[in-house]
C-alpha cells in the first residue's frame, strides 16, 4: 500500500466501535482503523497530530509488547501506523458518513492528523485456496469472564451475579437497548461445551455490540441500537445454509434450521476451545457460575472441568483476571498515585501512566508483589494490572473460517464399503484472533468507580424484575 497513491474510491467503510471507525479495502486484505471524536469537538480537533500519532503508536505497541505476550502472539495482529494525505481521509470520512449508523454519528472520523492503524483484515483474509465460498468470520466480544473474589467487594450481589448480567439490566433501564441479552460470560468461558453453545445461541438472539457475522468481508448480521426488532435469524440461517451441507447431501438437503444453527455453533465452540494445552480445572473455583444465567444449575454440577491452557478464551481469561482487587479495592491506589501525581507533576513520565509500553512495563506488572508496601510504584502497578485486565475485558475474538476445497470425491458415486473408512476433512479451516486493543487511559479508572455503583445499585433496585 502506497500512502501517496490513495484513493477514496479503493476503500469501503466496514465497521466502527465507540473510538475507532475502520474502512476496508475493496481488493486488498486491509483496513484503515481512524480514531473518533465526540462531534462537539468537530470544528476544533482535541489534540494536536503528534498526540494522535502518539496515540495510535501507543495502541501498536500495547498490543505487541504487552497484550501479545499475555494471550498469545499467535492471536494478535499489532498493525502499523501510517500517516495518509489529508485530501483523502476528507473524502474518505464524506464517502464514509451515509453508511455510518445514526446512532454512532454524535462522534465523528478524525479528519485532523491523517494518522490511521493499518491491520490486515480479519474478515476477508488472504486466501491460499480457491474456494468460490466466501470467508465466514464471527466477532465475539465477549466481556469479563469471572466474579470478584476481592475482600474490597462491598455489595454481595457483585459475587453472585456477573457485571454483564447486571449491566445488561442496567442498559435496559436506560434505553440503550429494548431487550436484555440471556448471554453470560460466565457460561461462554465455562469450557463447558454445553454452557458454551447455551451462551453463543444467545448471542445470536440478541447480538447487541457482543456479536456480529461477516460473510465475504460484508457484515451480514448485528444488532441496530435502540432498535424494537431482533436482527434477522432466517436471513442468517439462509446465509449460513450453504457452509453446512458438507455432509450427505441428500439428507442434508433437508437439514432443519435447527440442526443448522446447532452445527454452526459446534463450529465456534470448537474454534474458541482449540489451541490444546492441559485443560484447567475451575471446578473448585467459586467464580464460574453467574445466578442471572438461565443455563440450568443442575446440569452445572456435571460440568466439564475447564477451558484448555492454550485456548484464547482461557488466555484472555487470565488476563482479566490481573484485576484481583476489583475496582473497589483498586480505586484507594488509584487516588494515591493521582495524589503523588498532584505533588509531583514530572513523575508521570517515570511511572509510565501514559506509556511507553515497552518490556519494562509488562515486566513491572508481572512481577508485581501481592503486598501492598505503601509506595507509589506498588499502587502504580496495581492500576496498570488494572488498566490491561481492563483491555482484555473490551477485547473481540475473531473466527475466521475458511470453507476447505470442495471434495473432488462425490457422494453418488458408489465405491462400496471403502468408503466407510474414509474420514471428512474438516468443512473450514479456522483460525482465531484478538483484536481491539487499546490501552486505556489512566483516568478512566475514576470512571469505573462511578459506573460500578450505577451498575449494581440499579440492579439492586430492578434486578429479577425486567423481563
Ligand atoms: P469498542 O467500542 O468495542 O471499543 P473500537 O472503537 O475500539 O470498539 P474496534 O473494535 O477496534 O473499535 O473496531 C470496530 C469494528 O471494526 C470491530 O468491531 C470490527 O467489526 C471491525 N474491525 C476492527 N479491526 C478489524 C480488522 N483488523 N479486520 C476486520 N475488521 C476489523
Ligand atoms: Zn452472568
Ligand atoms: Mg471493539
Ligand atoms: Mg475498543
Amino acid at each position: 500500500m502506497e500512502v501517496d497513491k490513495m484513493n477514496e474510491a479503493d476503500w469501503k467503510y466496514h465497521g466502527e466501535g465507540n473510538k475507532s471507525l475502520v474502512v476496508s479495502h475493496v481488493q486488498l486484505s486491509r483496513v484503515l482503523r481512524f480514531l473518533k471524536y465526540p462531534a462537539e469537538d468537530s470544528e476544533n480537533p482535541p489534540q494536536t497530530v503528534e498526540q494522535a500519532y502518539r496515540q495510535i503508536q501507543n495502541t501498536v505497541d500495547f498490543s505487541s509488547n504487552v497484550m501479545s505476550s499475555l494471550l498469545g502472539d499467535k492471536f494478535i495482529h499489532s498493525g502499523e501506523v501510517v500517516k495518509l494525505p489529508l485530501e483523502f481521509v476528507r473524502q474518505l470520512s464524506i464517502k464514509v458518513q451515509q453508511q455510518r449508523p445514526a446512532w454512532r454519528c454524535d462522534k465523528v472520523m478524525d479528519i485532523y492528523s491523517g494518522c490511521a492503524l493499518c491491520l490486515p483484515n480479519l474478515t476477508s483474509p488472504v486466501l491460499h485456496q480457491q474456494t468460490h465460498t466466501p470467508t465466514l468470520c464471527i466477532e465475539i466480544k465477549p466481556k469479563c469472564g469471572f466474579l470478584p473474589s476481592s475482600k474490597h467487594v462491598s455489595k454481595d450481589i457483585k459475587t453472585k451475579v456477573c457485571r454483564f448480567c447486571m449491566h445488561q439490566h442496567y442498559k435496559v433501564a436506560n434505553g440503550k437497548w429494548k431487550r436484555r441479552s440471556l448471554y453470560c460470560p460466565l457460561d461462554l468461558f465455562s469450557g463447558n461445551r454445553q454452557r458454551m453453545q447455551f451462551a453463543i445461541r444467545h448471542l445470536t438472539e440478541e447480538p447487541q455490540n457482543n456479536f456480529k457475522i461477516f460473510k465475504g468481508g460484508q457484515c451480514i448480521y448485528s444488532s441496530k441500537e435502540g432498535s424494537d426488532d431482533s436482527p434477522d435469524l432466517n436471513l442468517l440461517l439462509h446465509h449460513l445454509r450453504p457452509y453446512f451441507m458438507n455432509g450427505n447431501k441428500r439428507i442434508n438437503s433437508h437439514m432443519t434450521s435447527k440442526a443448522v444453527l446447532n452445527d454452526f455453533i459446534q463450529v465456534l465452540v470448537d474454534a474458541l476451545l482449540s489451541g490444546g494445552g492441559e485443560v484447567m480445572d475451575r471446578r473448585g473455583d467459586g467464580r464460574s457460575f453467574c445466578e442471572a444465567s438461565l443455563f440450568n444449575k443442575e446440569r452445572v454440577r456435571h460440568a466439564s472441568p475447564g477451558l484448555p491452557s492454550d485456548s484464547v478464551l482461557f488466555r484472555i481469561l487470565q488476563t482479566q483476571m490481573l484485576d484481583m482487587l476489583d475496582i473497589e479495592g483498586l480505586y484507594p491506589l488509584y487516588r494515591r498515585v493521582e495524589q503523588h501525581l498532584q505533588d509531583f507533576p514530572k513523575e508521570r513520565s517515570r511511572l509510565q501512566i501514559d506509556g511507553p509500553y515497552d518490556e519494562d512495563f509488562l515486566e513491572k506488572l508481572q512481577k508485581c508483589p501481592a503486598d501492598d508496601d505503601c509506595s507509589v510504584e506498588h499502587a502504580v502497578t496495581k492500576v496498570h494490572q488494572y488498566r490491561v485486565a481492563m483491555t482484555a475485558k473490551d477485547c473481540s475474538i475473531m473466527v475466521t473460517l475458511v470453507p476447505s476445497a470442495e471434495e473432488k470425491d462425490d457422494d453418488d458415486d458408489d465405491e462400496g464399503p471403502r468408503r466407510v473408512s474414509v474420514v471428512r476433512p474438516p468443512a473450514f479451516s479456522c483460525s482465531v484472533s484478538v483484536l481491539d486493543l487499546d490501552p486505556k487511559p489512566f483516568d478512566s479508572v475514576a470512571r469505573q468507580l462511578r459506573l460500578d455503583q450505577k451498575i449494581v445499585s440499579c440492579y439492586q433496585r430492578t434486578g429479577g424484575t425486567l423481563p
